[in-house]
């Protein structure tokens, strides 16, 4: 048997390679097993050979037309054998730089076919290797599809190899690797038709792009026939024929080759994932958002995960699953921003959102356009035919997406690409310098014609010229005059509502039944989003665009949503530091949640609180407190409150395990017990009160038989299990407002993060780190969830999305509100302004 692995990477593409080098790099021992050659389908068959021909045939058109340029040439030809020659050169080149890396980052490399063999186990053509984790990266293969003669036809791995250019090329499929070839083979002089089923080829780019691509084509003498379905492909004495219809009517095109290019399928043949529990979906491995299958210490990365099943987003997912699996960082990928290009002539490439995409999801845009034509750079290259189309929110001007079909198309999206992940708006882009004469001018052009100041071209009529300042102006002279500063606060906040739990939480309530699946769902959206709102505060932080202390919530999703939907809407909730995420499970709009985070005014306390004091009346979220258990006497005091008015209302106190050693903790269930107050005291215990573990901290590390000392009903919770945590807790509380006798409910849950954002984390142990890990309250919940038949991984998939844009939008309004004023430091309290907030005052006693 061979040594012992940290990691095990099957599959060396861009997503294997990748990730065993990251792995490496991070003091793994690392190991990579390939059945063919380092570099997979991108470097062996796909990105780098069909560039590499590619650029033989962009340099055939260059020359073609170089007399204009003032550069004669007396023969021009094609030496097709030598471009292939040229391309094998760089793809044997770049697979030897792969395999020298892997050696150079001390990465062992296994030449074999891995099949999963047990757990930590896997066999290399009949040798055992034992690892740790395993991450599968084993990619995709040509798609088949049962179509009469396609056996006459070729695929994207033979045509890379023809040893002559065909005179007549048929293509089947419009998509990527399809019109790549179209494009390669008309500009060598093939005659070229395209036959795609859907009506536009390229489907995810733009219409307006995709016809300056058509006719392009055209003028080569190339056809595309969209809305037209191929029936067969027959032999036509020594050449094809591929017979097709398009509305009813019936067609044929007469080729030499015949190029199959209908897609990608995941490949996990002679895997036998199935077997070692790993899930599949349609031939994909199925993975969570931390790159996770559902198997224990097995990952999957790449074309075999299906989504976008391209090179670089391979790459990024390998990265990020190596670096969950180290623990270094907590990566959800974050798809927004992944770029897409397609190498035709004129190059074509795209990132974010499309016009009609965000049109029809009935977004508000500005849209600029620049044409090469008007670019001094373009003109230079003889190369202005296309255009660049910067799409942009029309209130906040933040850059969705950026089509551009031209030159260098390809790496003009970088800039876009940057604009769109960080979320920068027209003005950022157009205040940027861009060096002249240069290609990117034209990006800076169209950020400026979506704000009607295009320079060098004539701005539409209907968009007026428009600078900040004359925006604001009229932003102000519009407003009405606010005698009440506080609502001018708090306007843009949109409230969101308090969360439908329903009346009576019983376990027949929280059955998993078709009945109570959009209760259900919520549960779990509202547990993304705090893992998600965290993990991007945790960005945040680290950018220094929130001050003070940052304690996330990653980890506790179960306790705290369980916990806080146990509550009626009028029960009171004290908390600790760890707040963000109990906020927004009672329904504090997140968005104000952030800006407070931010110090902006638009914050739940108006930036006064920062990351230790949320504060929302109407939800009656009393707070979080910087002090260790310093809230729970005011708890006490709440209550007291409570009590005084005959309410009905529980006052629900959260804290850490770490509170419980403290004095103001003894005494605040000390006085809730003797004044029979209607308290329901909520540890959150973590197991850790900052790095001190429980049991080395307390003399009891079962928190909840602490209660007995002071004669307080206790239970303890599986703070991981959402349902159990929200049932129980709902009981307690119940209890609690009938009869005004306080008690204690300790939930046992696990942070994956450190204490904070700050802190390293040295004081756990991997394998506890680990183990938790497995326990991930959302996921085993989404497997509750699959098994009861009321969500899928698709489900999932689109949650996450979701749930991405809505923190993206989060981040974007934090960022974008205004700063505290300093002359009102003075005048509000946290609260706000007391006298406009009668909800607030105390009545007199
Ligand atoms: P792969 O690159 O497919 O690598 C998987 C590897 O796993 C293979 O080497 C395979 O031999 C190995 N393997 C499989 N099973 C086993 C096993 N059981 N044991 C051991 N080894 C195994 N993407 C872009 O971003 N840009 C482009 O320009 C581009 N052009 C393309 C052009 C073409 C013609 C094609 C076909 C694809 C193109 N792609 C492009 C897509 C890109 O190649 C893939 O998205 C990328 O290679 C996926 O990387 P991966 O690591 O997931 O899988």
């Amino acid at each position: 048997m061979a040594a012992a692995f940290d990691v095990l990477v099957i599959g060396g593409g861009p997503g294997g390679y990748v990730a065993a080098l990251r792995a490496a790099q991070l003091g793994a021992k690392t190991a990579l097993v390939e059945k063919d050659r380092v570099g997979g389908t991108c470097l062996v068959r796909g990105c780098i050979p069909t560039k590499a021909l590619l650029q033989s045939s962009e340099l055939y058109t260059l020359i073609k037309g170089a007399a204009s340029f003032g550069v004669t040439t007396d023969q021009l030809g094609i030496d097709w054998p030598a471009a292939q020659k040229r391309k094998t050169a760089v793809v044997d080149q770049l697979v030897k730089g792969v395999e020298g890396l892997l050696k150079a980052g001390g990465v062992t490399a296994f030449r074999g076919s891995a099949r999963l063999a047990g757990k930590g186990a896997v066999d290399v053509s009949g040798e055992q290797v034992q690892a740790k984790d395993i991450i599968i990266a084993t990619g995709s293969a040509i798609a088949r599809i049962p179509l009469p003669g396609a056996e006459l036809t070729i695929d994207s791995d033979q045509i890379l190899e023809l040893k002559e250019v065909p005179r007549r090329l048929a293509v089947i499929g419009g998509g990527v690797v399809g019109m790549e070839f179209a494009a390669m083979f008309a500009a060598l002089g093939s005659k070229v038709t395209v036959l795609e089923m859907l009506p536009q080829v390229l489907a995810m780019v733009d219409a307006d792009l995709v016809s300056v691509y058509a006719k392009h084509l055209a003028s080569l003498g190339g056809e595309i026939h969209t809305s037209s379905k191929v029936s067969e492909v027959v032999k036509n004495g020594g050449a094809l024929q591929v017979r097709f219809s398009t509305g009813g009517e019936g067609g044929v095109v007469d080729a030499d080759k015949v190029l199959l290019a209908v897609g990608r399928v995941p490949f996990t043949q002679g895997l036998e994932a199935e077997k070692a529990g790993v899930k599949l979906d349609r031939r994909r491995v199925v993975v969570d958002d931390h790159m996770r299958t559902t198997a224990d210490g097995i990952w999957a990365v790449g074309d075999v995960i299906g989504g976008i099943m391209l090179a670089h987003v391979a790459s990024y997912e390998g990265i990020c699953a190596v670096e969950n699996i180290a623990g270094h960082g907590d990566r959800v990928p974050d798809y927004h921003a992944a770029p897409n290009c397609v190498y035709t002539e004129p190059e074509i490439a795209h990132v974010g959102l499309g016009e009609k995409e965000a049109r029809d999801g009935g977004l508000d845009v500005k849209i600029g356009r620049f044409p090469f034509a008007a670019s001094g750079r373009a003109l230079t290259l003889g190369q202005s035919e296309g255009f660049v189309k910067v799409i942009a929110d029309a209130k906040s001007g933040r850059i969705l997406g950026t089509h551009i079909i031209g030159p260098r198309a390809t790496d003009l999206i970088a800039e876009a690409t940057l604009a769109v992940q960080n979320g920068l708006t027209l003005e950022q882009l157009d205040l940027t310098m861009h060096a002249h004469p240069t290609l990117p001018e034209s990006l800076m052009e169209a950020a400026l014609a979506a704000q009607g100041r295009a320079i060098h071209i004539p701005n539409r009529r209907s968009s007026a010229p428009s600078s900040t300042n004359t925006e604001n102006a009229q932003v102000k002279t519009q407003a009405p005059a606010r005698q009440n500063r506080e609502q001018e606060m708090t306007a843009p906040v949109k409230a969101s509502s308090p969360p439908p739990a329903p009346v009576n939480v019983d376990a027949k309530a929280l059955d998993m039944t078709k009945g109570n699946r959009d209760f259900m769902l919520d549960l779990h959206r509202r547990m993304q989003l705090i893992r998600r709102f965290e993990e991007r505060a945790q960005e945040q932080y680290t950018k220094a665009k929130i001050g003070g202390y940052c304690h996330l919530n990653i980890g506790e999703e179960a306790t705290v949503v369980g916990g806080v939907l146990a509550l009626k809407p009028n029960d009171y909730i004290f908390t600790s530091y760890r707040e963000h995420g109990h906020a927004i499970a009672r329904g504090v709009d997140p968005k104000a949640v952030m800006a407070e985070l931010f110090g902006k005014e638009t914050g739940t306390s108006h930036g006064r609180g920062g990351s230790m004091h949320m504060f929302d009346s109407e939800r009656r979220f009393m707070g979080g407190y910087g002090i260790v258990g310093g809230h729970l006497p005011l708890a006490v005091g709440g209550a007291f409150a409570v009590k005084y008015h005959k309410a009905k209302d529980v006052v629900f106190c959260m804290f850490g395990d770490g509170a419980t050693n403290i004095g103001a903790f003894h005494e605040s269930l000390n006085m809730a017990k003797v004044f029979h107050l209607p308290v329901v005291w909520f540890c959150v215990n973590n197991r850790y009160g900052m790095g001190t573990p429980v049991e080395a901290a307390s003399a009891v590390p079962d928190i909840y038989k602490k209660a007995c000392a002071y004669d307080i009903e206790a239970i303890q919770v599986d703070g991981m299990n959402l349902r159990e945590v929200l049932l129980r807790t709902s009981e307690i509380v119940e209890k609690t407002r009938a009869d005004s006798e306080p008690r204690l409910v300790e939930a046992l849950c696990y942070r994956f993060k450190g204490h904070s954002v700050v802190d390293p984390d040295k004081y756990r142990s991997e394998e506890d780190k680990v183990k938790w890990r497995k326990a991930d309250p959302i996921v085993a919940f989404e497997h509750e969830l699959e098994k009861a038949g009321l969500a899928d991984e698709e489900y999932f998939k689109n949650v996450r999305q979701e749930v991405d844009a809505e923190v993206r939008d989060i981040i974007q309004f934090a960022d974008e509100s205004p700063d505290p004023k300093t002359e009102d430091l003075y005048r509000y309290t946290y609260a706000g302004q007391w006298e406009n907030r009668p909800e607030l005052g105390a009545e007199p006693v």
